[in-house]
C-alpha cells in the first residue's frame, strides 16, 4: 500500500490533507506534516502536492550514514528516529523535496503511506493504492477521463472566446456594429449628453 497523488488538477489548496497529517501525528498546526501543498501561481494555475512517491530504490535511504531509514515493502522508507543524527542528507537527496523537517527534534518527517490524508481530501486528489502504480487500482483511467473532459471544456471555451472577438461580418446590416456596438453607441450618447450639459 502506498499513497498516490491521482490528479493535482482537482486540488483546491484547502490544506485538509496537511491538517489531517499533523493531527494524526498529534500536532495542531501545520508545522508537523509529511505532505505539502504549494501554489504554482495562484488559483488559476493550481497547486502541486509534495509527498513521498515511494521510490523502489530510495535515494534518501541510501545516503543515510547511520541506516536510520529502512526501505519499506511497497516503496518508500521508515524512519528509526533513535538512530538518526539529524545530518539532513536525506532531505538533500530527495529530488522532489518530500523529506520534511521537524525543527524541534532536528529530524526528518517522511510519509509512512498510512493514507490518513487521503480520507480528508474532498476532491479525490489523493488515494491509497496497492502495488506499484495507479493503474493497478483502476484510478489512472478515471484521471484520464477527467483530463479528457477538462480538455474538451477548454476547447469549447477557446472556441467561444474566438467567436466573441471575431470582427463583424461583411454582410452585416448597416448600423449594426458587432457585439460591442451597442455599448459603444451608448457611451458616445452619454458623452454627447455630458458635453451639452
Ligand atoms: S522521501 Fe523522497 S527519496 Fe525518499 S522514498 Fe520518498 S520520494 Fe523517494
Ligand atoms: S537526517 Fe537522519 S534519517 Fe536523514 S540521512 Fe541523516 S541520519 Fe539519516
Ligand atoms: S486535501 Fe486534497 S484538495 Fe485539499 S489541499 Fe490536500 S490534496 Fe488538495
Amino acid at each position: 500500500m502506498r499513497l498516490s497523488v491521482v490528479d493535482t488538477e482537482r486540488c483546491i489548496g484547502c490544506q485538509s490533507c496537511m491538517f489531517a497529517c499533523a493531527r494524526r501525528l498529534g500536532e495542531g498546526g501545520l508545522a508537523s506534516t509529511c505532505i505539502g501543498v504549494r501554489s504554482i501561481g495562484g488559483m488559476e494555475r493550481g497547486f502541486k502536492v509534495v509527498v513521498c512517491r515511494a521510490c523502489d530504490d530510495p535515494p534518501c535511504a541510501s545516503v543515510c550514514p547511520v541506516g536510520a531509514l529502512q526501505v519499506r515493502k511497497g516503496g518508500g522508507v521508515r524512519l528509526d528516529a533513535a538512530k538518526c543524527i539529524g545530518c539532513g542528507h536525506c532531505r538533500d537527496a530527495c529530488v522532489i523535496g518530500a523529506v520534511f523537517w521537524d525543527d524541534e527534534t532536528n529530524k526528518p518527517m517522511i510519509c509512512t503511506h498510512c493514507g490518513y490524508c487521503a480520507r480528508f481530501c474532498p476532491h479525490g486528489v489523493l488515494s491509497v493504492v496497492k502495488g506499484k502504480n495507479v493503474e493497478s487500482a483502476g484510478l489512472a483511467d478515471n484521471a484520464g477521463k477527467a483530463e479528457k473532459a477538462r480538455k474538451a471544456e477548454r476547447v469549447e471555451e477557446a472556441e467561444g472566446a474566438e467567436k466573441d472577438s471575431s470582427p463583424p461580418q461583411a454582410g452585416m446590416a448597416a448600423g449594426a456594429e458587432g457585439p460591442d456596438g451597442g455599448a459603444a453607441d451608448a457611451t458616445r450618447k452619454a458623452e454627447e449628453v455630458e458635453a451639452n450639459a
